[in-house]
């Protein structure tokens, strides 16, 4: 590169992480904005599928193959599909399975063990990006700001504060709403519900709602009930500030069904939230706009059915910076990144609205059995 740009990123997710180690490999100056306070201010969430040939290969360009098996868990890719009445209708131990699950927290720590620690400025909450009358853009945190910056690379999620400089899409509710809990030291207090769920995930749906169960490193159990519901249904129907009024109200939701769910819901730990899913339109782009662009779920969030989100955000920062390393101008390697994506992305974001739009209907678990028959097969 001829010019070295100014280089801002908005967002220590792994997209914002994994693009900052590329560009420290490549001694490419860069300054990471982050809300949180510091790197344990929240929980990173649960527990991630990383896919060959996106979030491995990413971090394979980053260097980080060796911390990536130290975390990698290959044992729990397993899958399981029930019935309301605990009958099990598919199951697969997943040992030959290439996409090892890794904890969000274990993710991010090899990622900031990677970069210098005055790469990342935590406790930043963007409000806007300012375009300056010289081409360049400054950050405006409350009262404060940062700049001025030759490329700022939204990598700030969902609600991300960069994309209305390139887009005047908004992610849409998807009509799916999640209500997230938690079951903490599984193997010990929990042995039943251990053996129920297995090693990886278990997958039950019926009478519109589904209730899915990934086992996270530490013998932690990661849930989610799924309803198709207007998105304020779960803040008007839960008191989530009392958990065990929610949890005793999300067991009455599971009537009916086989007692391991409802034991899974009252094993729940203090954490139960509402997660209402949003998406971008399959196909969102924008024409190009000097200075600014997206990677991740600022540029196209999905729903999480098909577990690609994590893997695309990590793609888009490896070849976003493989095309700022290897283009003679810096501009071309933005432009260029962004055609390839906006592409690549269609993908993975149309087989993302299918699931939701699939999920809960009166055929719903004869689909993810047909998909689980036909890319995993019986195990
Ligand atoms: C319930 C649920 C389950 C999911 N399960 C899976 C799964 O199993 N597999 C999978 O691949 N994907 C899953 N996803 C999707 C996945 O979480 C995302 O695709 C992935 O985290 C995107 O990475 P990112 O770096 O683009 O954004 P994020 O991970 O959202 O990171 C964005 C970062 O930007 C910061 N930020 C945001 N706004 C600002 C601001 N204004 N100023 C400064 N910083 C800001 C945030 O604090 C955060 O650190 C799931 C999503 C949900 C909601």
């Amino acid at each position: 590169m001829s010019f070295v740009p100014r280089i801002a990123i908005v967002g220590a997710g792994p997209g914002g992480l994994v693009l900052a180690r590329l560009l420290h490999v490549a001694a490419i100056p860069a300054t990471v904005f982050e809300r949180e306070a510091h790197a344990l201010a929240r929980p990173q969430g649960g527990t991630l599928d990383l896919h060959a040939d996106s979030g491995q290969l990413a971090l394979q360009l980053a260097g980080l193959d060796e911390d990536f098996r130290r975390i990698a868990r290959y044992e729990d890719q397993g899958n399981r599909v029930y019935d309301k009445t605990g009958t099990l209708l598919f199951s697969d131990d997943g040992t030959h399975g290439d996409r090892p699950e890794v904890d969000r927290t274990a993710l991010r720590e090899i990622l900031l063990a990677s970069i210098p620690a005055d790469t990342i400025r935590w406790g930043q909450n963007l409000s806007e990006v300012r375009p300056r009358a010289d081409g360049a853009y400054d950050l405006i945190f409350g009262g404060e700001t940062a700049g001025p910056f030759d490329l700022v690379v939204g990598a700030d999620g969902t609600w991300s504060r960069t994309r209305p400089l390139v887009s005047a899409y908004k992610p849409q509710y998807t009509g799916l709403t999640f209500i997230e809990f938690g079951i903490d030291d599984v193997d010990r207090r929990h042995p039943v519900l251990s053996a129920f769920v297995g090693r990886g995930k278990m997958d039950a749906q019926s009478d519109g709602r589904a209730m899915i169960i990934q086992r996270n490193g530490n013998a932690h159990l990661r849930g989610y009930a799924i309803f198709r519901v207007p998105a304020d249904w779960a803040t008007a129907t839960f008191d989530f500030t009392a958990p065990t009024l929610a949890r005793a109200r999300l067991a009455k939701e599971f009537e009916g069904w086989a007692p391991e769910f409802l034991d899974l819901i009252h094993a729940g730990n203090d954490h139960i939230v509402p997660r209402p899913i949003h998406a971008l339109p399959v196909g969102h782009h924008w024409p190009t706009r000097i200075g600014v662009t997206l990677i991740g779920d600022a540029a196209h969030v999905m729903s999480p059915f098909g577990g690609e989100g994590v893997n695309a955000a990590m793609l888009d920062a490896a070849e976003l910076g493989r095309h700022l390393v290897e283009a003679d101008d810096w501009k071309t390697g933005v432009s260029t990144y962004e055609a390839e994506m906006f592409e690549r992305v269609v993908e993975p974001a149309a087989y993302a609205a299918e699931a939701v739009a699939t999920e809960l209907s009166h055929i719903g678990q004869e689909l993810t059995l047909k998909h689980m028959n036909e890319h995993i097969g019986a195990g």
